[in-house]
């Protein structure tokens, strides 16, 4: 699990055009809350080979100096709480504030690495005003300045020194399946289920990472980590501080897992943010079943779990392949059958199709529908293969690949799903020169 990074200070120092440095054109989870907060970000990079999240807290308050500083508190609180390292931006035009100073007391008694970056240090006077910066009582600085990166490179190798070593690596043999979706779908009821019913659970290991519960599982003679986003609630006063960790710990287990459990409350639909979770999982590579819980709730009719499964693979277009289990936490509905569904996707994931009998599937289709000429060319697929990858990912080997267009892709992986069954799973189709 990758460390998290988080930039506080004041606004207008510079944390944003830092984060967008960092991030670069990775994509960033942005969390608006209007009128109350800036837009929060969060995204992933790495410095020397290390892999490490990083969150921008934003903060910029439209109300009265009081607000403000509450909001700048509370900011630097949650860092501390869910931060690995705490990069202290602040601004040498300005010099030391008393919120400079506020925030500096705060996380002098903090047990985590602080890094105080001096931003804006454009030139070799600002460079000489930088040292007043000692008054805050951090003792060492980073002067930098993040419109063009100067200094930067010597607070990014200080930072990825002190964050604490990858924890995952040596477990990585075991698959992970994360339990998401939004506050009150029933996660936590639906973990609880399982656990409490289950004799054959192994260990549990609580704490292994702040943002997750994982709890080693032994079901259907498969060994799995259970990934228990809604475990660790967190005290604050503010509701959208809780939305937005929560939705942050969702993409830190996502981009951890193999398979995605999405638990949506019936009652609730397929909404935009159950949608947002499922793309970002999609967009991971990463198997994913839906489990609609709280049927209970649902009058029922002949047509009525048909009719609510075609609406949700509507909106999963063309994404369509995706096992949709009904299931009732409450009554202790299929939530075995969940759990058995996520064990299908893991094999469907892992699946390895020899070259020959890829081959002896493929070819004959291809032959008979080609990809159509383009430009007056004709495209001749000579042979396919699956690469090593962790995910089903096949190559293509032709004259021309760049002929090859998205439709076509489409038919080969709609072809692959028909023939090998890769349910719940991402298939990439790639095209290659031969
Ligand atoms: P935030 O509110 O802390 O996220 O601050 P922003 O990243 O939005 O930056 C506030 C202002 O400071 C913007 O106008 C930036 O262009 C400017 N700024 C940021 N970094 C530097 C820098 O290294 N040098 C100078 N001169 N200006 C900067
Ligand atoms: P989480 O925030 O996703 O972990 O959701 P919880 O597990 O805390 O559940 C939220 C609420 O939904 C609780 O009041 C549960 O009792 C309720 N709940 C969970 N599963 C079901 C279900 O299958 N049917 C009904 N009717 N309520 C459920």
């Amino acid at each position: 699990m990758s460390s998290i990074v988080a930039i506080v200070g004041r606004p207008n120092v510079g944390k944003s055009t830092f984060f967008n440095r960092l991030i670069q054109r990775r994509e960033a989870i942005v969390d608006s809350v209007s009128g109350v907060t800036r837009d929060r970000h969060y995204g992933k990079t790495d410095w020397n080979g290390r892999n490490f999240s990083v969150i921008d807290t934003g903060g910029y308050v439209l109300g009265s100096d009081d607000v403000f500083e509450a909001e700048i508190d509370k900011q630097v609180e949650l860092a501390i709480g869910e931060a690995d390292a705490i990069i202290f931006m602040v601004d040498v035009e300005t010099g030391v504030t008393p919120m400079d100073e506020d925030v500096a007391q705060l996380l002098r008694k903090v047990n985590k690495p602080v890094f105080l970056a001096v931003n804006k240090v454009d030139n070799s006077k600002r460079l000489e005003n930088a040292v007043e910066f000692y008054a805050l009582g951090l003792g060492e600085y980073f002067p930098i300045a993040s419109t063009n990166g100067s200094g930067t490179g010597e607070l990014l190798d200080a930072l990825v020194e002190a964050l604490p070593e990858d924890t995952r690596e040596e477990e990585a043999e075991l698959p992970r399946f994360a339990v998401v979706g939004r506050p009150n779908a029933g996660k936590s009821s639906f973990i609880n289920a399982l656990i409490g019913e289950d004799r054959y659970i192994v260990t549990d290991i609580a704490g292994t990472t702040r943002d997750s519960i994982d709890t080693k599982y032994n079901r259907f003679g498969f060994e799995f980590n259970l990934v228990d986003t809604a475990g660790i609630r967190r005290k604050s006063k503010v509701k959208e501080d809780l939305e937005f960790y929560s939705v942050m710990r969702s993409v830190r287990a996502i981009e951890h897992c193999d398979v995605c459990l999405i638990v949506m409350d019936a009652t609730r639909g397929f909404d935009g943010q159950v949608q947002n979770i499922f793309w970002l999982a999609q967009r991971n590579r990463k198997g994913i079943v839906i489990l609609v819980n709280k049927w209970d709730l649902f009058e029922k009719e002949t047509n009525t779990m048909k009719e609510y499964e075609a609406r949700i693979r509507q909106e999963m277009e063309p994404f369509t392949d995706v096992p949709i289990v009904f299931m009732s936490v409450l009554n202790k509905q299929r939530i075995f059958k969940a759990i058995e569904t996520a064990v299908e996707v893991y094999n469907n994931r892992s699946k390895k199709i020899k070259t020959s009998e890829l081959n002896e599937v493929l070819l004959p289709i291809i032959e008979s529908y080609p990809p159509p000429a383009y430009k007056g060319k004709y495209v001749k697929i000579k042979f396919c293969m699956q690469l090593p990858t962790p995910q089903p990912q096949f190559a293509f080997f032709c004259n021309l690949p760049q002929y090859v267009k998205d439709p076509y892709k489409r038919f080969l992986e709609n072809k692959l799903r028909e023939k090998f069954d890769f349910t719940g799973v991402p298939v990439s189709v790639y095209f290659r020169k031969k």
